[in-house]
């Protein structure tokens, strides 16, 4: 019987996301040292439950039942895939790769903090060799190493067909962006970065995740310093967003983008959640979400039209004398920038472009992690007309790399790209901007519940897409969409 296996892992992986979430929000200073501990001792009995051999035995001897029901299935494929990730790969050189993420993160925020790449180098090319070495172990005949690693975070997209999408963008996306550039002087931002009372931004940010269907019921909010979303199950889902006084617009979008995480998991079916098949369809599928009601919906005209007067209101000193117009310029200018984090909607693909290109070399390649800082620097200036001064803001930015992380950066920008072309096929089924100007946007929320997000991890985001649009992925959608938006704004 695998049900008590599983109710247990489901118990301590429950414990340790509300930690987690613990001490990103409220713990106290003086807690961690202590706390750390308990976490510790959850984390080995999650350990000892997925490497016992009768638990192990039971997932790879269910793994080829045909009798299962589909979401016994996908819980079995999810268990399995974990234990086929790890047995192929010597305990010995687990071990040593365990030890070294776990001392990567502090050395590559040291670097970070000191513009000292050179120092990180040595730990980024070994956990590139490890990783190497792992994907070498876990490959199928003729696979190549990246598209191994791809497969651990999006399973129905290779490099090949990544290598389509990116090209695609490269072509359309990097000679508009240099078109909106010319024209940027024109739009005024500054009234975003006025005195903000954070209390009322507080109030006003509870009241808009509210209004996009967010139920405090099932969910809260707090502040955390990088706004996240975490669950233990579709009752109780955990979103943070963070108030910068001189900055509206920051915490605004932060709280649509999370909510966009949070609807996906209240609205996971009851039989899925609470099981390892009980999450989102994928990372890729998951931003997709976030990035349609931060960016599709959250920066559209007919948005704010029932909402711009309350803004103001809450506002008025700052707001008073901004139109709908001016304010819906101000939220959609693209500007060409070294951070990635703090990227807009036009230009966030090419920063995922370099990243996606370079952990191809990585990857696939002898390159030397010396070089890889100019590398860089090359590609943003070729894609985005912008060249980091330091590594601190060039390919120091990113945590990533340094939890030996490769292969999941691709996952941003598909996100974006699913999420136009739902939109694209919302649109033919029914008349979004009336409903999103009348003030209710329930049946937009209906709409992604119905189709994506009740089947939990039950389809892959390539079957959903399909069967969302009645057509594969493609990311013409996107590029359609980035265009006439840009073209409109810009007055191109
Ligand atoms: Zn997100």
């Amino acid at each position: 019987m695998l049900e008590p296996y599983l109710e247990r892992l489901t118990a301590f992986q429950t414990a340790r996301v509300l930690f987690d979430w613990d001490e990103s929000t409220i713990e106290p200073p003086m807690s961690n040292s202590l706390t750390s501990k308990v976490v510790g001792t959850l984390a080995m009995e999650e350990y000892q439950i997925l490497s016992d051999s009768t638990y192990q035995e039971l997932v790879m001897e269910l793994k080829d039942n045909k009798e299962l029901s589909l979401k016994e299935a996908t819980v079995v494929k999810e268990l399995a895939k974990d234990i086929e990730r790890t047995s192929k790969i010597p305990a010995e050189e687990y071990k040593e790769f365990t030890i070294l993420v776990s001392q990567a993160g502090s050395i590559w925020a040291k670097a970070k903090n000191n513009n000292d790449y050179a120092s990180f180098a040595p730990t980024l090319g070994k956990l590139i060799a490890f990783q190497k070495k792992f994907a070498g172990y876990r490959r199928k005949t003729g696979q190549d190493l990246y598209d191994v690693l791809l497969g651990d975070f999006e399973e129905a997209f290779d490099k090949k067909a990544l290598d389509a999408f990116f090209a695609r963008l490269k072509e359309e996306i990097v000679p508009l962006l240099k078109e909106v550039s010319k024209k940027n002087d024109e739009i005024d931002t500054g009234f975003l970065t006025l005195s903000y009372d954070t209390k009322k931004q507080d109030s006003f940010n509870r009241e808009l995740a509210r209004y996009l269907g967010f139920d405090f019921e099932k969910g809260v909010i707090a502040e955390s310093e990088h706004p996240f979303t975490t669950n233990l199950h579709n009752r109780d889902v955990r979103i943070t967003t963070h108030y910068y006084e001189n900055q509206l617009d920051s915490a605004m979008f932060s709280t649509i983008h999370e909510t966009g995480h949070a609807l996906y998991e209240m609205n996971i079916a009851d039989e899925l959640t609470q099981t390892p098949a009980g999450g989102g369809a994928s990372a890729a599928m998951h931003e997709s979400q976030s990035r349609f009601y931060e960016n599709i919906i959250g920066r559209s005209k007919a948005f704010w039209e029932p909402l711009y007067g309350k803004l103001q209101e809450t506002f008025p000193e700052q707001l008073g004398n901004v139109s709908l117009d001016t304010y819906i310029r101000a939220i959609n200018k693209a500007q060409a920038s070294l951070i990635r984090t703090e990227s807009d909607e036009l230009t966030y693909c090419l920063h995922i472009m370099v990243r996606y290109e370079l952990e191809k070399l990585m990857i696939e390649s002898d390159v030397d992690v010396m070089e890889l800082p100019k590398l860089w620097a090359d590609k943003y200036e070729e894609y985005l007309g912008v060249r980091p001064k330091t590594d601190t803001e060039g390919i120091l930015q990113d945590i990533h790399w340094s939890f030996g992380e490769f292969g999941y950066f691709p996952s941003y920008a598909l996100g974006n790209a699913f999420a136009s072309q739902i939109y694209a096929q919302m649109e033919k089924e029914m008349d979004v901007e009336a409903i999103l100007r009348s003030g209710d946007i329930s049946p937009i929320q209906k709409y992604l519940a119905e189709h994506i997000h009740q089947y939990g991890m039950t389809k892959n985001s390539r079957e959903l897409i399909l069967d969302v649009c009645g057509e594969d992925f493609t990311p013409d959608y996107y590029v359609e969409y980035l265009k006439d938006k840009y073209k409109r704004i810009y007055e191109l």
